[in-house]
């Protein structure tokens, strides 16, 4: 554990685990009222009408005096008056600070939540704003637990989907964030459909390979955006430690492991990643596993002087994907006018978003 807290905090646990835990300290709770505790913990929100199952007080004062439940505390939210993005700053009991971001769905009155798994980034990819924080520590699962029930307790309909892309890299925490999606998908947890959850690593190679190895049904999404080696450690120094050949390896077995698509994320930066040679090395590398690819546009609010492809340009590489074959999707990245969107969570206040955002 990376905070000084040697009893667990009730966040991070699904009800096996908790009655695990009991038994260990000598307190005997049947399953069913493992459940109930974390129902009124976690799953149920304040304002639901479900109605609430009574739990013993001998199971409450045991459950009182072998975990803890702190909770993080909301410092700011604030809405996207574009799109409705609400980013949230979040503050942990020692004081660090992290972001959420309530994401509105297509299907009207439904939202995902992106979940930081860090505070700050280790990875310091070249058009990210978190990777210029660098890595202060790593959340615990209670941690993101807690973040995703302080945006869905608040959400004006039912979030239905989580995703970790908000700071940091998710598989170099990759315990606790597989604990926090065990805990999002339980019926007790979150209540999130395990398929709703998506983890995205920026090519982790060890980890892929363990994720695939482990067979969990969450989704991941393996950040490739440039499949040209020199230009893609770059743009993402961890490529320096895993060659292209090898994410491409890893994204081949997943895909196979699961009978099903591997998806891959493509960070569009004009000018520089949308040519024919990016084209050919994802041909040479990846032809012959099923993928689909997610163009998500850069954003420019940064001094690293990265641009988005004009309409045009990311159009033309769409078309030269096509010869690929694959489903390529752009994706909505939203909430720019209040640094909610991707690459621009940089654990600051609205209003010190843009200097600090920039230094
Ligand atoms: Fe870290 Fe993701 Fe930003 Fe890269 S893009 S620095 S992995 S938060």
């Amino acid at each position: 554990m990376n905070v000084v807290d040697k009893v667990p905090n009730l966040l991070g646990f699904t009800p096996e685990q908790l009655t695990d835990h009991l038994t260990a300290r000598g307190v005997d709770v049947p399953l069913d009222e493992a459940r109930r505790v974390l129902a009124h913990a976690i799953s149920l929100r304040p304002d639901s009408t479900e109605r609430r199952r009574p739990v013993r007080a001998s199971v409450l004062k045991a459950v009182a005096d072998h975990t803890r439940l702190e909770r993080l505390e909301v410092v700011e939210r604030v809405t996207d008056p574009v799109d409705n993005f609400c980013k949230y700053l979040l503050r942990s009991p020692d004081g660090a600070l992290t972001e959420a971001v309530r994401i509105p769905l297509h299907k009207e009155g439904c939202f995902t939540v992106c979940l930081s798994s860090q505070v700050g980034c280790a990875m310091g990819c070249a058009f990210c704003a978190t990777g210029r924080l660098g890595l202060t520590r790593n959340l615990q699962a209670w941690e993101m637990v807690s973040a995703f029930k302080a945006v869905r307790d608040e959400a004006p309909g039912r979030v239905t989907g989580a995703v970790f892309m908000g700071q940091g890299e998710p598989f170099h925490n990759y315990d606790e964030v597989i604990q926090a999606a065990r805990v999002l998908s339980n019926p007790c947890g979150g209540r999130i459909r395990m398929e709703n959850i998506t983890i995205s690593t920026v090519g982790l190679v060890p980890q892929i390979r363990r994720y695939t190895r482990e067979g969990h049904r969450f989704r991941l999404i393996v950040s490739l955006t440039s499949a040209v080696a020199e230009r893609r450690r770059t743009l993402l120094p961890v490529a320096g430690r895993f060659p292209l050949t090898e994410v491409a390896d890893a994204i081949r077995e997943y895909a196979l492991s699961r009978g099903e698509r591997a998806t891959v994320a493509w960070v569009v930066m004009g000018g520089l990643n949308t040519g024919d040679d990016e084209v050919a090395e994802l041909k040479r590398l990846l032809s012959d596993v099923p993928l689909r690819i997610n163009l998500i546009d850069v954003n420019e609010s940064r001094p690293d002087g990265f641009v988005r492809a004009s309409d045009e340009e990311l159009s033309a590489f769409r078309d030269r994907l096509q010869v690929l074959g694959v489903p390529v999707v752009r994706r909505y990245s939203g909430g720019r006018e209040r640094h909610a969107a991707c690459g621009m969570l940089a654990a600051t206040r609205f209003g010190e978003a843009n200097s600090t955002a920039r230094t």
